[in-house]
């Protein structure tokens, strides 16, 4: 691997799928970028097992092997790594000031493809069976609960839009719920509601999930909030959806987020308020949340910088 540099035409920090083909792009552009990964590389993908929806992989490939071939792609043409997190950014001038543990590096241009990190109860027992039946992801995950029993943690429009989708595949989908109303708007609370393989779980919560990894998710153990009562819920297979968090607290300030923290972007483009400033992938989209469409916004940052940097100059 090269040696890190104290001065980048083009740092991006991320390292998903946005993150890995802004590097592809940027370094097959001559740039020779730099990618701060943070100390979990890969992105959500990492989390997740079987990526059956990406093209070009009719076979599925495992999550954490396509992040492994996105890096090693983008490696190939000249892309240098810091395994470690972005501790604060000065995009106050341009080179922009980039702070990664000791070090202090410079770059002409910046690509933030930080992600957004879906919300977790953060319980033992959901982060070893993540990926063994519990699942933050109803696209990649579902098709893996073909005619099965599942359940969805959450009230919002994401936990309503996941259990609609996710009938496709189960037999059953019980929304779990903590609360005695959906937080979701009317149109989607009028769509749960009325599909017949959609019940509800009115004011419970989850206490554990019920498993191993070798045999996978059996039950969750639930609670009703209002009588204390705790059972277990027998489900092959659970869909946290208890919100996303775009993983912005070091723009915080300086640039602009959406009301619920995504950051802006102009339409069209991958381009922030600030010149020089690119956003791309999940940390600027709560719509789509693909990896193939947060690879395809990477590729557009990383032809964005390419413009940006030749009118600069
Ligand atoms: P959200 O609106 O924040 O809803 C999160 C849900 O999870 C809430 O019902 C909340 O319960 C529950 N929850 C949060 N923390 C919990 C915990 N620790 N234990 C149990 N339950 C918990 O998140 P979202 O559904 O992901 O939506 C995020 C944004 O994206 C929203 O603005 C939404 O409108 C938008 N979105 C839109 C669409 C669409 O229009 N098609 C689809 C998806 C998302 P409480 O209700 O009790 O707080």
């Amino acid at each position: 691997m090269a040696d890190i540099q104290d001065h980048y035409r083009v740092v991006i920090i991320g390292s998903g799928p946005a993150g890995l083909t802004a590097a592809l792009y940027a370094a097959r552009a001559n740039f020779a970028p730099l990618v701060i990964e943070g100390v979990q590389p890969g992105g959500q993908l990492t989390i997740t097992t079987d990526v059956e929806n990406y093209p070009g992989f009719p076979e599925g490939i495992m999550g954490p092997d396509m992040m492994d071939k996105f890096r090693e792609q983008a490696e190939r043409f000249g892309t240098s790594y810091i395994t470690d997190e972005v501790s604060s950014v000065d995009l106050n001038e341009r080179p922009f000031t980039i702070k990664v543990g000791k070090r202090s590096i410079k770059a002409d241009a910046l690509i933030i493809a930080t992600g957004a990190t879906a919300k977790l109860l953060g319980l033992e027992s959901e982060k070893l069976l993540m990926g063994h039946g519990v699942s933050a992801c109803a696209t990649c995950d579902g098709w893996f609960f073909r005619g099965k029993e599942i359940a969805v943690m959450g009230g919002g429009d994401s936990a309503c839009e996941e259990a609609n989708y996710l009938t496709k595949f189960a037999t059953k989908v019980t929304l779990i719920h903590r609360r005695g109303e959906l937080r979701a708007s009317k149109i989607m609370q009028h769509r749960v509601e009325s599909n017949p393989k959609v019940e509800f779980l009115w004011h419970h919560t989850i206490e554990d999930f019920v498993g191993a990894p070798e045999t996978g998710l059996e039950a969750v153990r639930v609670k009703n909030v209002q009588t204390g009562e705790v059972y277990d819920l027998k489900v092959a297979g659970v869909f946290m959806a208890i919100g996303h968090k775009p993983n912005t607290e070091l723009f915080m300030g300086v640039l602009d987020t959406d009301e619920t923290g995504y950051l802006i972007t102009e339409p069209g483009s991958t381009r922030t308020k600030i010149p020089g400033v690119f956003a791309c992938g999940d940390v600027q989209d709560h719509i789509y949340r693909q990896a193939v469409t947060a690879a395809g916004s990477g590729c557009m940052a990383a032809i964005d910088v390419e413009r940006f940097l030749g009118e600069a100059e």
